[in-house]
């Protein structure tokens, strides 16, 4: 019988070209995040559900309704990961990093799944990468971190990206903000969308977040987070907002930006991009948060971060039609030969080639000569070997440089190392 079956809803193959573009990302991030000096962490990509609910907060949109919550055969509730930063703290505290010289500086990069309504660059599994630096209040970390997020993009090759920035203040702070902002919100409550209304009661600063029209006409004049700041915590923003300055970093204050978790406190920031039409234009975003060390049983320990969406990245590098510098410029092989006769001879070839670190490839199904040839020109192959009757006869090979059209011969059984050397003739850029 035969099976017709789909990949799940929101979730997506990844391949060729888009293959070359994830793993652009990834790569210029490690690159970054080993300048910036942060280690990588692999943790579980499922968790005890506590680890997300105590920590995401129970009144968020995650928790509500977007995690794959099952229990296992013992009964225990776990749940895939939302989000990277609870089961890092979670990591940090059960292994006690916080022993460790502080900060600790972190990053990952996975798969994160929620359980949302798909659509352009929102998906049920996606890939983030980021960094969590664990162990300090110095306003210099919250802007290290923004200073790596926005080195990112701009190594990536991204120029119009906006950065927003804001204060939510610390637990104090918000305390008297949320009541006053309820008190502002309390006369239009009608006004409001329905998931608004729960929000209201809820998570209140979550109605931030909502793009529907009416309820952010609502908020226009709202009461901002930024003038219920405590000395502390005015002071803290002052001063990262300073040294983003003396970076020569440009950001805007967004009075609306609270982010979707529960934990953050004082800055939050987020990347966002106008070019992308769609209400998911933020390709990453982070911020401090100072309690959840303690939260998951460990020290009082302040902390910041930040994600990435791999995947919301790599549609807009494609979209702005973005050069990807692969660095591919180490020449690539075909071997054609003529006849499955002589895949002993192929063998030995591609061995020497692997053995050399040379991206190589052979046809193992069609064996004529012009379609291989027109397909080592197609699939952007700097060389040619051919291997026919008259090579295997000689013990040679012909080498077609597919650039300049040239051939040579070389005499494999004596003079093998010849081709090392007409290889590294070729140091221009790759043409793909
Ligand atoms: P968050 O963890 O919600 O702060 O998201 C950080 C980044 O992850 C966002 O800016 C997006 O680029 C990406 N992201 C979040 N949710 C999704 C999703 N459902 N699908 C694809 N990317 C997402």
């Amino acid at each position: 019988m035969v099976m017709n079956v789909n990949a799940p809803r929101g979730t997506i193959d990844i391949f060729g070209e888009d293959i070359k573009y994830r793993n652009f990302i990834i790569d210029t991030a490690r690159e970054l995040f080993s300048v910036f000096n942060y280690q990588e962490i692999v943790t579980p990509t499922f968790e005890y559900t506590e680890v997300f609910t105590r920590s995401i907060g129970e009144g968020t949109d995650i928790v509500q309704k977007e995690m794959y919550t099952f229990e296992d055969k013992k009964g225990r509730s776990l749940t895939l990961r939302p989000e990277g930063t609870a089961s890092v703290v979670r990591a940090f505290v059960e292994n006690k990093m916080f022993q460790e010289h502080l900060p600790v500086k972190l990053f990952y990069i996975g798969s994160m799944f929620r359980y949302e309504r798909p659509q352009k660059g929102r998906m049920r599994e996606f890939s983030q990468l980021g960094v969590e630096s664990i162990g300090t209040n110095n306003p210099m970390m919250d802007v290290e971190v923004i200073w790596l997020l926005n080195s990112l993009f701009k190594e990536l090759g991204f120029v119009d990206l906006v950065l927003l920035i804001n204060s939510i203040g610390c637990s104090n702070c918000r305390e008297s903000f949320v009541e006053d902002f309820k008190a502002f919100i309390l006369p239009h409550l009608e006004k409001l969308c329905p998931d608004c209304r729960k929000r209201y009661t809820q998570n209140p600063l979550r109605i931030f977040d909502c793009k529907n029209r009416h309820c952010r006409k609502v908020l226009e004049g709202s009461p901002r987070v930024l003038s219920y700041l405590c000395t502390d915590c005015r002071e803290h923003f002052e001063k990262v907002l300073g040294y983003l300055d003396v970076l020569k970093i440009k950001y805007r204050i967004d009075h609306s930006l609270v982010r979707g978790f529960d934990y953050y406190t004082q800055t939050i920031f987020e990347i966002v991009s106008y070019q992308i039409e769609s209400a998911q234009n933020a390709l990453g975003g982070g911020g401090r948060y100072n309690n959840l060390v303690e939260q998951f049983g460990g020290p009082s320990l302040p902390a910041v971060g930040f994600a990435v969406g791999i995947d919301r990245t790599l549609m807009l590098l494609k979209k702005l039609c973005i050069e990807v510098n692969l660095n591919e410029n180490r020449p690539r092989i075909y071997l054609i030969v003529l006849d499955e006769e002589y895949s002993s001879y192929c063998l030995e070839i591609l061995q020497y080639l692997r053995e050399h670190s040379y991206t190589c490839d052979t046809n193992y199904n069609a064996k004529k000569l012009g379609t291989e040839l027109k397909w080592a020109e197609k699939g952007g192959y700097d060389f040619s070997i051919i291997v026919g009757e008259d090579e295997v006869k000689t013990h040679n090979i012909t080498v077609k440089d597919m650039k300049t059209r040239n051939q040579y011969r070389i005499d494999w059984s004596t003079g093998k190392k010849e081709i090392l050397t007409l290889l590294s003739r070729d140091t221009s850029p790759s043409r793909r």
